[in-house]
């Protein structure tokens, strides 16, 4: 389907082979390359049809409203809170998203978060490269065996933590927006009785307004100094400042970070302390999986310029 009178803008980059199968099908215009990407914009307004932008790009109204002609916008992430979905729908442009094919992947992050925190691995390692080992042996860590981990959001990423986390005998119960008939894990309607519960809360819920903060001082409060939280969901969901004051308080035993409230800034606070574990939003970035997403994206803007049911829908 090459129509290169078709411009596509293109917010964040897909790799470079699904970049280059991009640029034959479309005019692609790499706004993160422009010197000047407002005087770009003005430039080619009329001629974009189609964004592709990911969780660190903002597609606000002001941006939609500014394209005359967008139809679609193909996230490459399967979250899009970073998308304004109403000003999208009133102006009956597509969005699409990437879901499932990460799943496994960002389940993995989250799994290794969890162990890297309870067995301190980050710590060990530096304990061996600094040469501390000659002189004592390494502080002991805690199990994870026969403890309770809390999921916050038990859809397809959560589902796939819970399932690799049963394996490593632990507990496994859950906070959602509604129980899940289907499952024999406990429920809790009570985000803070069941951070209160917990010896692990792992983040696994979508971002946006609805799961703003949701992670405050209390539910901190309540996870309690021996409970650790995982965070591989969106920085939107914690109160930053609360966690930081948590840790530096010792109110919580520790923090195993993907996501944060001002990517890619993180807080000095928590790059002093040995008990957390930060990672730069990398819970999805594997080479398959990016691959694979980038296909995604490259099969939606092909169905929607076909006229053919778009693969991903969101709306
Ligand atoms: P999903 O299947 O749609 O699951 C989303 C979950 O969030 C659902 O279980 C939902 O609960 C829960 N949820 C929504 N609103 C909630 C609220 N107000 N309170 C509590 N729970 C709420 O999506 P997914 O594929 O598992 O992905 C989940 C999120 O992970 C994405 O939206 C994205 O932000 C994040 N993510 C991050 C990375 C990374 O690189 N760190 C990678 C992939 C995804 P119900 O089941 O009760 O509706």
């Amino acid at each position: 389907m090459p129509n290169n009178s078709r411009t596509v803008l293109v917010l964040h980059p897909l790799l470079a082979p699904e970049m280059a199968k991009l640029e034959m099908m479309f005019r692609v215009v790499r706004l993160y390359n422009e010197a000047d990407p407002e005087k770009a914009l003005q430039t080619i307004k009329n001629d974009v049809v189609a964004i592709v932008s990911n969780f660190a790009t903002p597609v606000r109204r002001g941006l939609i409203e500014a394209l005359p002609n967008l139809e679609i916008v193909a996230q490459y992430a399967v979250g899009y809170d970073n998308i304004d979905l109403e000003a999208a729908k009133e102006r009956g442009i597509a969005v699409t998203n990437t879901p499932d094919v990460l799943t496994d992947d960002t389940a993995d992050t989250a799994v290794s978060l969890l162990l890297a925190l309870s067995r301190r691995i980050c710590e060990a390692d530096m304990f061996v490269r600094v040469g501390k080992w000659s002189s004592g042996s390494f502080p002991l860590g805690t199990t994870p065996k026969g403890k309770t981990v809390g999921i916050v959001g038990l859809g397809r990423i959560g589902r796939a933590i819970a399932k690799r986390l049963v394996a490593f005998d632990m507990r496994v119960v859950y906070h959602g927006r509604k129980q899940k008939a289907e499952l024999a894990w406990p429920f809790y309607k009570d985000l803070e009785k069941m951070a209160a519960e917990s010896d692990y809360l792992v983040l696994a819920c979508s971002g946006g307004p609805e799961t703003h903060h949701i992670i405050n001082a209390k539910v901190l409060e309540a996870l309690g100094p021996k409970g650790y939280l995982i965070n591989i969901a969106r920085g939107s969901v914690v109160d930053e400042d609360a966690l930081v004051d948590a840790l530096v308080h010792k109110r919580i035993a520790g923090a195993g970070l993907d996501v944060y409230a001002r990517e890619p800034h993180v807080p000095d606070a928590l790059k002093t302390m040995d008990n957390v574990v930060l990672l730069p939003h990398i819970a999805s970035a594997t080479l398959e999986t990016r691959t694979i997403m980038g296909e995604i994206v490259l099969a939606n803007l092909e169905a929607h310029f076909s006229g053919k049911a778009l693969i991903t829908r969101v709306v």
